[in-house]
């Protein structure tokens, strides 16, 4: 099988398809040139609206409506697929979400963990809740969002010590580099009923408050 070479860049060939693992899950974003590869390979199947799956033959065969997306082959015209699903593959890749201050006020909704007030990111800093002077690390489990209000009064107290109760506990994110990608990137409506288990809106909001 082979493509247009001259495809340019902005080609149908390079807008992006969403890879799913076996279990319908989300894992990856790819584009249509190489999403037509694992298709034709046949480790992938395309995967219609009724979630229905296809291998490279029988997605070849449908028949394409006036609204939909195509490319032209040598021989053929075939329906692009916004969405395909991994034959064999059931995992969801491990992928580290970054410990960064920009990660942890998005976490913390740019809220103060002691007060509960949500301010401009000028207004908070990073607090760790068990002061370094007694031992807390720098990991997601102890550090948070603060007010400088807060972070001042609390001092080289624990939130104990200070009486200053957390407003909730904090954890290590369960999203991932992919998902923040595919959510600051513009989704096709094909990918939103397999990105519905994720709260696609509330993490969207955090990235576009750069
Ligand atoms: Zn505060």
């Amino acid at each position: 099988m082979s493509y247009s070479v001259t495809a340019p860049r902005y080609s149908i060939l390079n807008t992006k398809v969403l890879i799913l693992n076996r279990s319908y899950l989300p894992i990856h974003v790819t584009s249509v040139r190489r999403a037509f590869v694992l298709l034709y390979q046949g480790i992938a199947k395309a995967v219609n609206e009724q979630y229905q799956t296809f291998d490279y033959e029988s997605w070849s065969d449908l028949s394409i409506s006036a609204h939909d997306e195509t490319i032209g082959l040598v021989s053929r015209v075939l329906r692009v697929p916004r969405v395909i699903l991994l034959v064999s593959y059931d995992r969801v890749p491990k992928r580290q979400v970054r410990f960064s201050r920009y990660n942890i006020y998005a976490r913390d909704k740019c809220t103060c963990q002691y007060c509960g007030r949500r301010l401009p990111r000028h207004e908070l800093n990073l607090d760790h809740v068990l002061p370094r002077s007694q031992g807390g690390m720098s990991m997601w489990e102890n550090v948070v969002c603060s007010c400088h209000d807060c972070n001042r009064r609390k001092g080289g107290r624990t939130p104990h010590q200070a009486n200053m109760p957390l407003v909730r506990r904090p954890i290590k994110p369960q999203w991932t580099p992919f998902m923040q990608e595919t959510f600051s990137m513009s989704r096709y409506k094909e990918w939103m009923p397999f990105l519905n288990t994720i709260d696609v809106s509330y993490w969207n909001t955090e990235l576009l408050e750069k």
